[in-house]
């Protein structure tokens, strides 16, 4: 056997560490523990991470969960959190005070982007946002002794733009962040190439079945500890319950990654010679402008494409009324094929100008290939797209 298993078969033995000999981690649903006592309680109380003092501090379940997670990272810790938006909310504040900057890339989940110039300008957190697919400029906008962070999200929402991390790994001075929620651990591992935080929405491909609601960052143990320890007082703490849920999700993320993203490429294929469609955004095609990157540092195609239609708003509208197998939803990496329209979903809050910079243009679809029979979903998506 090779040093190190594939990612498919750590897939399946992490995690494992407090489950004793039941195949699936056991549901540890308390809030709190019984202690032996003053001396006991004090000794749990100012423990890094006690697995047995109270769930917001720490949950065995979540406890696999994130460990499991790590692994899968190629990290040495990974701390989960009640949403990806809990682990971005939390790790931004925890790493920066009123005064610092942050650059951040401007194709970001809108959330992120919200959250970035809302709340955090608003306590004093600077920040200026660049294009993430230009090499170099991360780097470039980084002020010497005041950036404290740099926020990267690929392939980032909803184009599947890359970023090269290879050149984010390489930025000295802050921390480095990069959001992998469309790659999945299977898909690509930042860390590998140097970047310090890797953050998902596990609510995502990991957890996989549209019934969990987590995040997750991962990282090295000091700045994981740092981020904790701010974590606990934020409390955006995961459920048990979810992070079971995200157990079960890495236990067949390798194969659902692998399949998913067979068919969205299949589909991306005939998507480009559809008349009523003007672009295909998907890095796996041969002749995407970044295919070159993604053979470099992506494991695995995304499973995630979007189009843009040809008749722009009143083509999306159609083609999502004429959907019969493929459903409309605002979410990716789960077993039903899903469709959004970007512009007036995901990125609304966007003014038309913001929009148009980051190319949500009108017609612009994301589509999130999920577990149906490859076919049957192809045949229901190129029958909805409008020909004009
Ligand atoms: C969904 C998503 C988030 C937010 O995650 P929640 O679990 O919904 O809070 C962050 N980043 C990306 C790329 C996402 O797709």
């Amino acid at each position: 056997m090779r040093d190190q298993p594939a990612p498919a078969t750590r897939a399946i033995t992490a995690g494992r560490r407090q489950q004793g000999s039941s195949l699936a981690p056991p549901l540890w649903g308390a809030s709190t523990w019984q202690t032996e006592g003053l001396d006991d309680t004090r000794k749990r109380a100012v423990d890094m991470r006690p697995d047995d003092f109270y769930s917001r501090y720490a949950n065995p379940t979540v406890r696999a969960f994130e460990e499991a997670m790590a692994e899968l990272e190629n990290a040495e810790e990974a701390l989960a959190f009640g949403s990806g938006m809990g682990a971005i909310a939390s790790t931004v504040l925890a790493l920066c005070s009123a005064g610092d900057h942050i650059v951040a890339q401007q194709q970001l989940y809108a959330g992120t982007l919200a959250f970035i110039q809302g709340p955090c300008a608003r306590f004093g957190i600077e920040h200026t946002l660049v294009d993430g697919t230009r090499p170099g400029a991360f780097a470039e906008a980084v002020q010497p002794g005041r950036t404290m962070l740099v926020v990267a999200e690929s392939p980032s929402n909803p184009r599947l733009d890359l970023v090269d991390l290879e050149d984010l790994g390489r930025v000295a001075g802050p921390f480095t962040l990069v959001d992998s929620t469309f790659a999945t651990p299977i898909g690509q591992r930042p860390i590998d190439f140097g970047v310090d935080l890797v953050l998902h929405s596990a609510t995502k491909g990991i957890s996989g079945h549209n019934d969990a609601t987590l995040g997750v960052v991962a990282g090295a143990r000091d700045l994981l500890d740092a981020i904790w320890a701010y974590g606990v007082l934020h409390g955006a703490a995961p459920s048990p319950y979810d992070a079971l849920n995200g157990i079960r999700g890495i236990r067949t993320l390798a194969v659902r990654q692998h399949h998913q993203a067979g068919v969205a490429l299949r589909l991306a294929e005939l998507l480009v010679a559809h008349p009523g469609v003007v672009a295909v955004h998907y890095p796996g095609l041969a002749d995407h402008p970044q295919h070159a990157l993604a053979c470099r540092q992506l494991l695995c195609p995304p499973t995630v494409l979007a189009i843009d239609l040809r008749g722009g708003l009143d083509s999306a509208r159609t083609m999502m009324d004429g959907l019969r197998l493929v459903r409309c939803a605002t979410s990716l990496g789960g077993p039903e094929t899903l469709v959004c329209h970007s512009a007036s979903s995901t990125h609304v809050s966007l003014t038309p100008d913001e929009q148009q910079r980051i190319g949500i243009t009108p017609g612009l679809v994301r589509i999130s290939v999920g577990l149906e029979d490859a076919d049957d979903l192809i045949a229901d998506l190129t029958q909805a797209i409008p020909v004009s």
